[in-house]
This record gives C-alpha cells, sequence and structure tokens, in this order.
C-alpha cells in the first residue's frame, strides 16, 4: 500500500516537472490591423526635420517594423486607406466601421487595430464607438513622429495598442485609443498639443488606463453609452447628414450660421465661449435657424469641462441642444448619427446626456 502511494506521488512530481518544464502552448489572440495612414505612416527625407508626409508608409511595413508584436498576436493586415486624418472623410468612416463590424462578427478574429493620424483620431475613435457592434477590443493608435524620425512613436505606440487589443480585459470598454503609454476612452480623449508626443489627455473622465511595454493596468469602464449598448446602427447608411462647427468670437454675427444652413447644414454645433455663450446676434441667428428645424447643439471652444443647460443662454426657449460633455468635434459626430432619424429636441438632448 505505502508502495503504491510512493510510486503515484512520483508520478505526480513528474507530472509537475513536465508542466513547469514544458507548459501547453499558449493560443495566441488573432488581431487584424486596419490601417488609415496618419503620421504613423508618414515619412520624411531626414530623421531630424520638421517637414514630413503623412501616409506613406504601407500596412505590410508598419508591421514587418515591429516584429515584437508576434509574441502577442497572430497579425494580418488590411490597408483600408493611406491619408494624413486631416483628409479623413465619410466614405472612409463608413469603409472603415463596415469593416469592422465584419472582422469582429467572426471567431477567428479577436480583436481589431486601427492605425491614424492623430489630427482627427478623437472623431474617429468616437464614430466608431457609437456605430461598432461588438464588446470585442477595438484599439485606435496613432503617431505624433514620422516612421522616419529619431524617436519614433509609432512603433511602442502600435506594440502597446495590439498588446490592448489581445487582452481580455479590454473588452467591453468601448472603442479605446493607446497613444504614448496611455489607454483613453474614444468618448473621452482630445488632442491637446500641436507637436508633443504627450498630446492625447482625458481631461474630464480620466484614463480608462496604462500600458507599459505591453502590460496592460484597467482603471475604469467606458463613459456613456457604447459598442453593443448604442442604438446606432449603419445598416442600411450611405451617407451621413451635414453639420457645420462654428466657432464662437468677439463681436460675432449671424452670417456664418446663416451661410452654414445655405450651404446644407441639417445641424449645426456652436464652438462656444465660456459654457457655450455666443454674442446676442448669433444667439438670434441661432434661434431663427432652431425655429425652422435646424438642429443647433451649444458646445465650448474650451478645452475642457461641461456645456450646461439654461445656464446663461435658456435652451428651452430657444429650441438649443447643450453638449454636455462632448467637445464640438464630438457633438459634431453624434449630431450626424442622431439626424439619421427624426427625432424631438429632448430625444437628441437624451442622446448627449447618455452618449
Ligand atoms: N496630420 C497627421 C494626421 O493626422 C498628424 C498625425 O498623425 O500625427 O494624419
Amino acid at each position: 500500500m505505502v508502495r503504491k502511494v510512493q510510486a503515484l506521488l512520483a508520478v505526480a512530481f513528474l507530472a509537475a516537472l513536465v508542466d513547469v518544464a514544458a507548459p501547453a502552448a499558449q493560443k495566441l489572440p488573432n488581431i487584424v490591423i486596419l490601417a488609415t495612414g496618419g503620421t504613423i505612416a508618414g515619412a520624411a527625407a531626414s530623421d531630424v526635420q520638421a517637414a514630413y508626409t503623412s501616409g506613406q508608409v504601407g500596412v505590410d511595413q508598419l508591421l514587418a517594423a515591429v516584429p515584437q508584436t508576434k509574441k502577442l498576436a497572430v497579425l494580418r493586415g488590411e490597408q483600408i486607406a493611406n491619408i494624413g486624418s486631416q483628409d479623413m472623410n465619410d466614405e472612409v468612416w463608413l469603409k472603415l466601421a463596415r469593416r469592422i463590424n465584419e472582422l469582429v462578427a467572426r471567431q477567428d478574429v479577436d480583436g481589431v487595430v486601427i492605425t491614424h493620424g492623430t489630427d482627427t483620431i478623437e472623431e474617429t475613435s468616437y464614430f466608431l464607438n457609437l456605430v461598432v457592434k461588438s464588446k470585442k477590443p477595438v484599439v485606435l493608435t496613432a503617431a505624433m513622429r514620422p516612421s522616419t524620425a529619431l524617436s519614433a512613436d509609432g512603433p511602442l505606440n502600435f506594440f502597446n495598442a495590439v498588446a490592448v487589443a489581445a487582452n481580455k480585459n479590454a473588452a467591453g470598454r468601448g472603442v479605446l485609443v493607446v497613444v504614448n503609454d496611455w489607454i483613453h476612452g474614444a468618448s473621452s480623449l482630445t488632442k491637446a498639443n500641436t507637436t508633443a508626443v504627450q498630446t492625447f489627455l482625458s481631461p474630464l473622465r480620466g484614463l480608462i488606463g496604462t500600458v507599459a511595454y505591453g502590460e496592460a493596468e484597467f482603471f475604469r469602464g467606458p463613459a456613456g453609452r457604447n459598442t453593443m449598448d448604442s442604438e446606432f446602427s449603419l445598416d442600411g447608411v450611405t451617407a451621413l447628414p451635414r453639420v457645420d462647427i462654428i466657432m464662437a468670437y468677439e463681436n460675432m454675427d449671424g452670417k456664418l450660421i446663416e451661410a452654414a444652413v445655405a450651404a446644407g447644414a441639417k445641424g449645426i454645433v456652436i464652438a462656444g465661449v465660456g459654457n457655450g455663450n455666443m454674442t446676442q446676434p448669433a444667439l438670434d441667428a441661432l434661434a431663427a435657424q432652431a425655429k425652422k428645424g435646424i438642429v443647433c447643439v451649444r458646445s465650448s471652444r474650451v478645452a475642457t469641462g461641461r456645456v450646461g443647460r439654461n445656464v446663461e443662454v435658456n435652451d428651452d426657449k430657444l429650441g438649443l441642444v447643450a453638449s454636455d460633455e462632448l467637445n464640438p468635434q464630438k457633438s459634431r459626430v453624434l449630431l450626424r448619427l442622431a439626424l439619421l432619424k427624426q427625432r424631438s429636441l429632448a430625444d437628441i438632448q437624451r442622446l448627449f446626456r447618455e452618449y
């Protein structure tokens, strides 16, 4: 009997040794890279010059430049576009969103990384946050320095973005943006510096998490409804309604507001002064358009803070909408999706509160 127990213990000990010596081969997650261009794919004639051109490097070169990602995931790439994100447009947005929705519906895709320019990444990520239908990680990344620069930031940003997309813990936090070791939520981040590598901030809500050489730490869930919980869908959508942003300033009149409507705007976002304010003539012009059914949203040109209803402007009386936490560029995204169907002003105000 004692012998039998000893033999069993020996077998168990050997099995444990084998386990330590050769851990079961871990199946790496499948991540698809969708490249759209930007400085991360940019190139300059020299490694120490400011002038460069965005969108010069293809997705295969981008992948080849960071072979370290092979330890994190099985990657394959697709080129959606190759443009500076200052040129981002509806055609690319619709193509990108459709492709992501196709990919995340597949069993053999665990996450998606999108490479993008920094100029409009906050708008694209927020748009995707509203129209992607999945809890799987969808992560955008970018770079401030072109791929040819001394101390280019793209490779590590890309590595970290793949690590976050491959991390099961990233699921269900909405669309994420990973730049310079920080994980931002799409509804919260904003570009805060024209040239610095540390340009993205999430001023009101804070970070979703951090990532250091692929090691991610998550602090919070998403702010606002998103992805699976979003009521927006691109099914049957071939075009998005025109919404213009107009900045408020000293001595502003109503001419630009009228011009926007004459150009076909169905909605207007005012990047107001302070708490979404503007001059009386501008406010009169805005209220006149609101009366005609143009949806007018008051946001702010101030870098951070909410725009509240009925503070210095009587939104109830004038038929206006307050942007709540959304800056002008994100307000425009939400309003364009909201205008895909007929809605009351109260319903549009609800959207600004919930998303
Ligand atoms: N203009 C570039 C872009 O948005 C800037 C960048 O990527 O950093 O594509």
